[in-house]
């Protein structure tokens, strides 16, 4: 074929084109991601062309053929045989994160379909199926044939990632995490990518996460890989918007397992905080947005109709039902799990919240048991931290700011030293400020 650089026949050369800061072909990116996936290439070769593309970067026509090599290696869900749109979402993780639990309902019940395929906590962050394995009984781990079927039944199902979708990405990401090569826009792009094209929706709603509790800790880094994300989406032919959000502080009150599974249900009842619910909304009515069922003059209120009406709280009783959970929880919190011990971490001072450091929160609730340190480790649903006291609010000394949740009366210590770095009091509140920062769309 005339004008195209052959085909190299060593992957050596393709490691030094990198290394020399060439752009890679497609066909050199699907040896690539293909000899990953089948063994054919060994991981030093392919730390190797990772460091690479760590230190030289790609660009958009690269990053996507990467993503979209890495779909090729697996399943992609057909959502074609569920009538009415359909509009995914994803959040890059951050600390009391638990929108999906909430907008999946909602847009659901204003007719919307959400196929959510979530993850599990990881380090300080928490994750969606840990929280909803708060319900006895409740199943994540379902085909997708089944999968596609809740769809249909409730529209809206939350699972766990399948293993047969983008499976060049757990591979590369095992690589990535033992080699230093996580840190890439273009890695971390193509890999989140990866799997959300595998999911099969026509559209979707990034949460791009920024600050010390995200992991992108900058609103420059968080900016970069919205944008990222978005050309892909585009470019792959499919609509993506990114919400670029501030994760300073923990996302709402709460911050585990069932306490967030209870604040959940508490915002569909109309009574959330109100960063959680500023949050929620947003995303929402961007998700109604981009179905294309709702325009500027409906979106909103139509998300707020629901919780107002209590369909989204039915939604969320038939997906709890749908996936084998008790639905009374909904009613009944007593049927979560619950904390044997409890601590606190008091204000040092009299004056006003200026920090309550997500991570540091975040690295609490892992050492009360609501998070895990490596993959496989054990849950404690019942742990977690609720936040008594926000930024800005005026506090006495010796006042309640934290309240520490475990079933491991040892672990109440420990996690006090670690919470008590979160907190900062000064003379004065800080001004008060939006939780979204921009939105970034393909336009
Ligand atoms: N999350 C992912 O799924 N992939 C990355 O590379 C980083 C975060």
């Amino acid at each position: 074929m005339a004008g195209r650089p052959p085909i190299p026949m060593r992957f050596a050369d393709v490691i030094a084109r990198k290394r020399d800061g060439q752009a890679l072909t497609r066909a050199e990116i699907g040896l690539f991601v293909r000899g990953v996936a089948d063994g054919s290439i060994p991981d030093y070769q392919a730390a190797a062309l990772l460091m690479a593309i760590v230190l030289k970067g790609m660009d958009d026509a690269e990053t996507t053929a990467l993503t979209e090599e890495m779909v090729a290696t697996g399943d992609r869900v057909d959502l074609s045989g569920i009538a009415g749109p359909k509009v995914g979402k994803h959040s890059t993780g951050g600390v009391g994160d638990k929108v999906s639990i909430i907008v999946a309902p909602i847009v659901a019940a204003c007719g919307v379909v959400v196929p959510k395929m979530s993850g599990r906590a990881l380090g300080h962050t928490g994750g969606t199926l840990d929280k909803l394995e708060s319900i006895a009984g409740f199943r994540i781990d379902v085909s997708i044939p089944e999968f596609t079927e809740m769809l249909r039944d409730v529209g809206a199902a939350f699972v766990g990632q399948s293993p047969t979708l983008a499976p060049a990405d757990k591979k590369l990401y095992a690589l990535r995490d033992v080699t230093a090569t996580v840190e890439s826009i273009p890695l971390i792009s193509a890999s989140i990518m990866s799997k959300k094209l595998a999911e099969g929706s026509p559209a979707l709603v990034l949460d791009v996460k920024c600050g010390d509790g995200a992991f992108m800790k900058t609103e420059a880094a968080a900016r970069a890989l919205a944008h990222s994300m978005v050309v892909i989406g585009s470019r792959a032919g499919i609509r993506v918007e990114a919400v670029i959000t501030r994760m300073d502080a923990p996302l709402g009150r709460a911050v585990g397992n069932a306490v967030e599974i209870i604040e959940c249900i508490d915002v569909l009842r109309g009574r959330g905080p109100a960063d959680l619910v500023e949050l929620t909304t947003t995303i929402a009515t961007r998700m109604l947005l981009m179905s294309g069922l709702y325009d500027d003059a409906t979106a909103e209120p139509a998300v707020r109709g629901a919780i107002a009406s209590g369909t989204a709280l039915e939604k969320l009783r038939a997906i709890i039902t749908r996936q084998g959970g008790a639905p009374a929880v909904v009613d009944d919190y007593q049927r979560l799990p619950g904390a044997s011990h409890r601590g606190t971490v008091t204000a040092p001072r009299s004056g006003f919240i200026t920090r309550i450091g997500a991570e540091a929160v975040g690295r609490a609730a892992v050492v009360l048991g609501a998070g895990r340190e490596r993959a496989g480790d054990r849950i404690d649903h019942g742990a977690g931290v609720l936040v008594d006291a926000h930024v800005g609010d005026a506090v006495a000394e010796g006042q309640p700011v934290l309240t520490l949740l475990s079933n491991n009366a040892r672990a109440i210590a420990d996690a006090r030293a670690v919470a008590a770095q979160a907190v900062r009091i000064g003379d004065a509140a800080p001004p008060p400020r939006s939780l979204v920062i921009d939105i970034c769309t393909s336009n």
